[in-house]
């Protein structure tokens, strides 16, 4: 069965709900939202692990278009962050434009017809002018290629796959990882378990999160006056994005300055000098994400939690064996270790213009012009692609610059008559040179080793500079730099 569509986008998180809403909004309805799962809301959807929260500030993490929640904490939770992004669905009516259920096998480029071919995994094949890829960086998890897995007798979770009815009381739980997901369900598990031991590889730079529900005279007063509300969130927005300087690897004021809140908030959290030092990070601030918790510390600090910073060197039947030679006999192993990171492909075979495959373009590694088109692969455009992750600050402001560049993008096609735009490999060539020249000089360059960067230490997820940076950059749509197709 064959459907034809102007624009075929893959996936319902929010990247691809916001877009949709956009082309919705711009008079678009020529569009279809492919979603594998049965129900929309991407990775607020998939993480739902005890903790979940997001770790920007609530009223910075939303569109600028349309309106804003009335969120109940400084930081939101998972519950509500999926909540409003149903209710976004709904406001822009967007369900009937969503096909759940429906994976995307493949998507070629189609030369004589100059369309995209989406295939799905129920067989079908799905024509469209322009590709939108809507799958996010964090989709597939990553269990840390830990020897023996499989052999474990007793109960395996990943934090991005949690069992609903996962009932941890009484039983004795490892945590393996100590980044992002970990620091939110180390205390949120903590005291309803037996025992926890969390497995730390590497340590992590903690600034304090000072979270606290906002009481209904805060919110009232947010939502009688939307001026409030957008004079709090341009004030986050500016204070964030001032945080990028932090992240150069040189010293500088603002990066001291966290360094010494970190060193300050470990100090102050953590009285053992033994648990302190093995906490203490030896690499740069920034190198790998710089977590944002208040419980974290303390949680590790309980009688009935255990902090093992000695490698791992596989799982057994009956827990996890360190390099040491000890056996931690445990019930349950949470994977709290993060996703596939570097593919950046949502595990779709994408392939372009004479048959390439995304991946022989993507030899070393993923790379995009703007983050969102690739030579070779016209009228595809990527929401959240290559170095587009931020350290700093809500990546929702980037995918709004991205929606932006492509509506453009789809109005210069239609100006101009042409049936695709495709990068021009010389404009993608040296814009990669000069985002890897100015990534060379930032802290996700530095001496650790995290999923930003390949393992030749190329950074392939993250932007170099401030939001603002990438808005100028986005700003125009800029036709000489794509080869113009079937005008
Ligand atoms: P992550 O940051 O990649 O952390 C994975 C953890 O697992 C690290 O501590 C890692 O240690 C450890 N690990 C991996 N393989 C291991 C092995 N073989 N042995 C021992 N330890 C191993 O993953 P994540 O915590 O799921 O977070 C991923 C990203 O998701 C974050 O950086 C963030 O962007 C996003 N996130 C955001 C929020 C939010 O609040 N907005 C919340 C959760 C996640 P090493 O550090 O040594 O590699």
């Amino acid at each position: 069965m064959q459907t034809e569509f102007k624009t075929v986008i893959i996936g319902a998180g929010m990247s691809g709900l916001a877009m949709a809403a956009r082309l919705k909004l711009a008079g678009e309805t020529s569009f279809t939202l492919l979603e594998k799962a049965g129900s929309l809301g991407g990775t607020w959807r998939d993480n739902t692990y005890p903790g979940a929260a997001c770790d920007v500030q609530s009223h910075l993490y939303w569109f600028s278009f349309g309106d804003q929640p009335d969120w109940s904490r400084v930081y939101a939770a998972q519950p509500e962050i999926l909540h409003n992004i149903e209710l976004f669905a709904e406001q822009y009516e967007l369900e009937q434009f969503i096909q759940f259920g429906v994976e995307v096998a493949e998507a070629s480029w189609c030369d004589e017809r100059q369309c995209w071919v989406v295939r799905t995994s129920d067989g079908r094949e799905i024509r469209a002018q322009v590709l939108i890829t809507a799958w996010g960086q964090l989709n597939q998890p990553s269990y840390g290629s830990i020897q023996g897995r499989e052999s474990f007798a007793g109960t395996s979770v990943h934090t991005a796959r949690w069992p609903r009815d996962l009932d941890l009381a009484g039983k004795r739980v490892a945590c393996i990882g100590s980044g992002a997901s970990a620091v939110q369900l180390v205390p949120a598990i903590a005291g309803q378990t037996a025992h926890l031991t969390v497995f730390q590889r590497s340590p992590n730079y903690l600034l304090p999160r000072q979270d606290r529900a906002l009481d209904t005279g805060e919110r009232q007063a947010l939502r009688d006056d939307p001026a409030r509300y957008t004079e709090l969130r341009e004030s986050l927005y500016r204070e964030r994005d001032g945080w990028a300087a932090g992240l150069a690897l040189d010293g500088n004021d603002v990066r001291e300055q966290f360094e010494k809140i970190c060193a300050d908030f470990l100090e102050s959290q953590v009285p053992d000098p033994e648990l302190r030092e093995k906490l203490r990070p030896a690499y740069e601030f920034g190198c790998k994400r710089v977590l944002i918790t208040d419980d974290y510390y303390p949680a590790l600090m309980r009688d009935d939690v255990d902090l093992v910073d000695e490698r791992i060197d596989r799982v057994e039947p009956g827990g996890i064996r360190t390099a040491d030679g000890q056996l931690h006999e445990v019930d349950v192993i949470v994977y709290a270790t993060g996703f596939r990171t570097l593919e950046v492909t949502g595990g779709v075979t994408i392939t372009g213009r004479g048959g390439r495959p995304l991946r022989d373009a993507w030899g070393d590694g993923p790379q995009a012009y703007l983050g969102m088109t690739v030579s070779g692969f016209p009228n595809m455009f990527m929401l959240y692609g290559p170095n587009t992750n931020l350290g700093h600050h809500s990546v929702l402001f980037m995918v709004e610059s991205q929606i932006d560049y492509v509506l453009r993008a789809v109005e210069a096609l239609r100006e101009q008559s042409a049936a695709a735009f495709d990068i021009r490999p010389e404009v993608l060539a040296e814009y990669n040179e000069t985002i890897q020249r100015q990534l060379s000089a930032t802290a996700f360059a530095g001496s650790c080793t995290s999923w930003y960067k390949t393992a030749t230490g190329r950074v392939v997820n993250n932007w170099p500079g401030s939001i603002e940076d990438y808005r100028q950059a986005t700003k125009d749509f800029v036709l000489e730099h794509y080869e113009v197709l079937g005008k």
